[in-house]
C-alpha cells in the first residue's frame, strides 16, 4: 500500500509531547515531511531527532514557537514553506491547574488559556491558509488539493465536564465553531478544515491532573471502553483527516473518544 502522506508536509504544534509527538511519528511513517513545533525547545528537538532516526527518508525538523504569539506562528509557517509546505495540525494546548468554575477562575488564567488554545489556533489557521493558497495542484491527483488543516478541540467542547475548567471548555467550544466557519469560507479553495475531539487520554496533560486512583476511577466509570485513550489513537484519526482518504470531509467535529459522547454509562 502506498504511503498515505507521500508528497505532503505537515506543521504540527505541540509536537514535543503526547498527541503532537505521536502524530509527527505517524505522519512521517506515512511519507510526510514534518516541522515539529513546540514552546519547549528541548522536548521538540528530542522529538524531531527520534522521528528523523526512525524515518530517514523524510525530513523532520524542530522549531521553537509559542502558538499564542502571531510572529512565532508566522515564522513557523514560513519555515515550513521554505522547507516543504502543505498541511497543518494546530494541536498545542494547555489545561491550567488553576482553571476552575465561573466564580473562581481568575482573569489571567482565562486570558492565558484563550491565548494558547484559541488565539493560537486562529494564528495557525491564518498563516496556513495564506501558505496553502500557494500550494501547487498535486500533480499525482486529478483533484485540486489545497491543503488540510486540523485543529484539536476536545470532548468537553461537546458535553461539558462536571469537574470545572471553564476557560479550557470555552476555548475548545470556540475552536469547533471557528473551524466550521473557516471550513465553509475556504471550501472552494480546496482547503479543508476539521476539528478533532479527543476523549480523555493517557498523556501528561491529563495524567498530571488525575494523579490519584480515585480521580482516575471517577472518569473511567463514564468511558464505554473502560479505558483512557492513547495519543497514537488520536494521531491515527488525524492521519485520516490529513490524507486524501478524507478528500470530501470538511467542517466536521471528528470525535475520537471511545464512545464517550454517545453513551449514558452508569457504574456496574
Ligand atoms: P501534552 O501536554 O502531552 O502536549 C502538549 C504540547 O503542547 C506540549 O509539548 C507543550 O509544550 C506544547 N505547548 C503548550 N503550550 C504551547 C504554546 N504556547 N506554544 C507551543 N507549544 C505549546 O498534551 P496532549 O494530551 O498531547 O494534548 C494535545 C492537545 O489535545 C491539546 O490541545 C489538548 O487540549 C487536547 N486534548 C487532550 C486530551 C487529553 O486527555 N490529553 C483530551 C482532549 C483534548
Amino acid at each position: 500500500m502506498p504511503a498515505r502522506l507521500q508528497h505532503k508536509s505537515a506543521l504540527i504544534t505541540g509536537a514535543g509531547s503526547g498527541i503532537g509527538f505521536e502524530s509527527s511519528l505517524l505522519f512521517a511513517q506515512e511519507g510526510a515531511n514534518v516541522l515539529l513545533v513546540d514552546v519547549k525547545l528541548d522536548a521538540v528537538e528530542r522529538a524531531a531527532k527520534l522521528v528523523q532516526e526512525r524515518n530517514p527518508n523524510i525530513k523532520a525538523v524542530a522549531f521553537k514557537a509559542d502558538v499564542s504569539i502571531e510572529a512565532d506562528i508566522k515564522a513557523a509557517v514560513d519555515k515550513a514553506v521554505e522547507l516543504f509546505g502543505r498541511l497543518d495540525f494546530n494541536n498545542a494546548g494547555i489545561m491550567h491547574p488553576e482553571d476552575d468554575n465561573a466564580l473562581n477562575t481568575e482573569e489571567r488564567i482565562w486570558d492565558l488559556t484563550m491565548a494558547i488554545n484559541l488565539k493560537g489556533v486562529w494564528w495557525g489557521c491564518k498563516y496556513a491558509i495564506l501558505a496553502m493558497r500557494n500550494n501547487p495542484t498535486d500533480p499525482t491527483k486529478s483533484l485540486h488539493v489545497g491543503g488540510s488543516i486540523i485543529n484539536t478541540a476536545s470532548f468537553v467542547a461537546i458535553m461539558g465536564a462536571a469537574t470545572p475548567q471553564l476557560a479550557y471548555t470555552a476555548s475548545k467550544g470556540a475552536v469547533l465553531a471557528m473551524t466550521r466557519e473557516l471550513a465553509m469560507v475556504h471550501a472552494r479553495e480546496g482547503i479543508r478544515l476539521n476539528s478533532i475531539c479527543p476523549g480523555p487520554l493517557k498523556t501528561p496533560l491529563l495524567m498530571d491532573f488525575l494523579d490519584t486512583e480515585e480521580k482516575r476511577q471517577r472518569r473511567l466509570v463514564h468511558l464505554p471502553m473502560g479505558r483512557f485513550g492513547e495519543a497514537v489513537e488520536i494521531a491515527k484519526g488525524a492521519l485520516f483527516l490529513a490524507s486524501d482518504d478524507s478528500s470530501y470531509v470538511t467542517g466536521i467535529d471528528f470525535k475520537v473518544d471511545g464512545g464517550l459522547t454517545s453513551c449514558y454509562v452508569t457504574p456496574l
